[in-house]
C-alpha cells in the first residue's frame, strides 16, 4: 500500500482516509463546527467571514468544502 501525505499536517501515513489518524479528530471537530455555523447563520457568508468566526483556517475550510461537498454559496 502506498503511503499518502496528510492534507492537514503533511506527515506520511498509511490509510484510505484523506488525512492521518492524528488529524482525523481535529478535522471532525472543525467540520462539526462548520456545519453548526452554516445551520445557525446560513451559507451566505464568505469563507473569510466563516474563517474568522469559527477559527478554522481558510486552507482547511476549502478542503472540507471540497471533500465533503458542503454547500456554501461563494
Ligand atoms: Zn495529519
Amino acid at each position: 500500500m502506498e503511503l499518502k501525505r496528510c492534507n492537514r499536517c503533511g506527515c506520511f501515513y498509511d490509510s484510505n482516509l484523506n488525512i492521518c489518524s492524528n488529524c482525523e479528530p481535529k478535522d471532525n471537530l472543525e467540520i462539526a463546527k462548520l456545519n453548526n455555523y452554516i445551520e445557525k447563520y446560513g451559507n451566505s457568508y464568505s469563507l473569510d467571514e466563516i474563517s474568522v468566526s469559527t477559527g478554522i483556517s481558510l486552507r482547511n475550510l476549502n478542503r472540507y468544502i471540497n471533500d465533503n461537498g458542503i454547500d456554501i454559496s461563494l
